[in-house]
């Protein structure tokens, strides 16, 4: 997405020795000065309040920033090394902030005010820049040195993250081969009541999350959602090699002013997902119950969603300037998630190169190659160089798989393949809208078929029952509800977020109910058909009886006999 951030330069001018220069501007974001002689001082006020990982944020408890937020590129000097000083706010309130970036030291001192340097304006940006009073500390990762830096109010056990980190970042480094293609490494990590985001950098990366996922002191085990966030570390890391290295050909020199297209995000942000829990399991943070248990919740994900069969892999990357990143209410109906559905892509290659080559081969000898083709910079991957590699690596013709599955808007054959690795693919209908997959029911099947439907998902916060989505094809759009309707009874019964479950559970699947709703503030009134539940949730789990050829699937796979 183009971020727009010159939005947030609030004003801007420019002087050269005691006299002022003109500025003018050329368009949304460049700035022309008038020639001078001797050096040119720019200066300019940056609004910075936002708390993603992607821009800047200033209060009076930290300062944080992207390069990309704050730093104006000199025309045609791109390519220059890039000095910053960064200095200590005024003030005895801030006498205890510390700095903390992988931008490479000058003149500062280790986590101190000084100067910084980069060898290009690519480098420069590619820096978030940590400011404030943050929890570190330090981990050696096959010999090099690792930060974690926390900052925002939290009890988190520094040192099991070292442990976990460790364990992560050495089964990426050693997936890719030694040595990391970075000195030093550092995890900026923000933790807040809940959020979740990050953002990978070429030698850090920049994390958001809920300070109830990080593990507390004296907690053994791996909470859910600590899982969650080590998945995010092990992602964020992930991408040292695969996008920030390897990247596709039209990312090999961004324009940063307009779009870079290419069909393959499904392969860097895909094929990243798909290793990111993978690994986990590889090195021992969870068992293979949870590991199933999370790819019954990412094929679920992408079960329920009616756009994957409108839109394909390739298309979705290409346009994710205009609608993966800019998201409206009809997204489950238009588009298909190139993350989500890119990771079981990508684990449908791993399984067709794994089965195909009878275990001598998988993704991760393509990952590898890919590294060592691509990782090096220059011309980046060609738009068909993950498919060509596949078929050189494994000796396998795989072009129906990519022009069905990634040209093309078939699901992955996952219900044919796991079962040929010794796991059990099943789906269900969902139990409750909380309901993610990934475990058994509770309820009958029996009784799970007959749960009354509307088809629709509601806005998650508020107390009113408000539309957030209205699924192509459901109950509720059959009967003309649309996303943005406020229902307010069924049955003439009061309905809010919270009971509207419980009231349609009184229900049956073919029923009739009334549904009061209010649109543009006028009361409007539906006969909505409930129907039956959609049978789009997933439950996966370890075969018992299974022969040697696919045992001895399951156990190079997943190391599982
Ligand atoms: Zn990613």
């Amino acid at each position: 997405m183009i971020r727009e951030f010159a939005k947030n330069i609030v004003r801007l001018w420019a002087s050269s020795g005691d006299r002022s220069v003109t500025v003018a501007k050329v368009d949304k974001s460049t700035w022309r000065c008038a020639p001078c002689l001797g050096p040119l001082v720019l200066r300019y006020e940056v609004y910075a309040w936002d708390l993603s990982v992607r821009a800047a944020y200033l209060d009076t408890t930290r300062g944080y920033f992207n390069g990309t937020s704050v730093f104006l590129k000199i025309h045609g000097k791109e390519h220059y090394p890039q000095v910053v000083e960064i200095r200590s706010p005024v003030g005895e309130a801030y006498s205890e902030w510390r700095v903390a970036t992988a931008l490479p030291r000058e003149d500062a001192p280790p986590l101190g005010y000084g100067s910084y340097r980069a060898a290009d304006y690519d480098e420069l940006i590619d820096h978030p820049v940590e400011m404030g009073i943050f929890s570190l500390a330090t981990f050696e990762a096959c010999g090099y040195p690792h930060d974690i830096a926390v900052t925002g109010r939290h009890r988190a056990d520094m040192k099991r993250l070292c442990r976990d980190l460790k364990l992560i970042c050495e089964q990426h480094i050693r997936f890719f081969g030694e040595p990391p293609p970075m000195e030093r490494y550092l995890f900026l990590v923000t933790a807040v009541g809940s959020g979740y985001g990050g953002l990978e950098h070429r030698a850090s990366c920049s994390l958001l999350c809920g300070r109830d996922d990080l593990p507390r002191l004296n907690q053994q085990e791996v909470s859910e959602k600590y899982r969650t966030f080590l998945g995010l570390c092990s992602h964020e890391y992930f991408h040292v090699w695969n996008v920030k290295r390897i990247k596709p050909a039209a990312f090999a020199s961004y324009d940063l002013a307009k779009e870079n297209y290419t069909t393959s995000l499904w392969a860097f942000e895909g094929i990243t997902s798909y290793y990111q829990n993978l690994q986990l399991l590889r090195c021992g943070l969870i068992n293979a119950a949870d590991y199933l248990e999370l790819l019954g919740q990412a094929i679920t994900r992408v079960w329920r969603g009616g756009g994957r069969f409108k839109q394909s892999l390739a298309e979705s990357s290409f346009d994710a300037w205009i609608k993966f990143y800019k998201q409206d209410e009809n997204a489950p109906n238009a588009i298909v998630n190139y993350y989500s559905k890119g990771a079981l892509a990508a684990l449908a290659l791993d399984l067709l190169v794994r089965r195909g080559t009878g275990n001598t081969h998988s993704l991760d000898d393509v990952m590898r190659a890919l590294w060592k083709r691509y990782g090096g910079g220059g011309a980046g991957v060609p738009e068909d160089g993950v498919e060509r590699l596949a078929e050189e690596i494994s000796g396998l013709g795989l072009q129906e798989f990519f022009d069905t599955v990634i040209r093309g808007v078939e699901d992955p054959p996952l219900a044919e393949l796991l079962p040929q690795f010794g796991v059990k693919f099943e789906l269900r209908p969902a139990e409750s809208a909380a309901d993610h997959g990934g475990r058994r029911a509770k309820e009958t099947a029996d009784k799970l078929a007959r749960r009354p439907v509307l088809g629709i998902r509601l806005a998650e916060s508020g107390a009113e029952a408000k539309l957030a989505h209205v699924y192509d094809g459901g109950a509720a759009q059959q009967a003309g509800l649309a996303a943005g309707d406020i229902i307010v009874a069924v049955d003439d019964l009061r309905v809010t977020r919270a009971n509207l479950d419980s009231l349609l559970a009184a229900y049956d699947a073919g029923e009739v109910v009334t549904v009061h709703a209010f649109r543009r503030d006028e009361l409007m009134k539906y006969n909505v058909v409930l129907q039956t539940p959609p049978i789009d949730t997933c439950v996966l789990a370890l075969m018992e009886d299974i022969d040697g050829a696919v045992r001895a699937r399951r156990v190079a796979w997943l190391g599982t006999a």
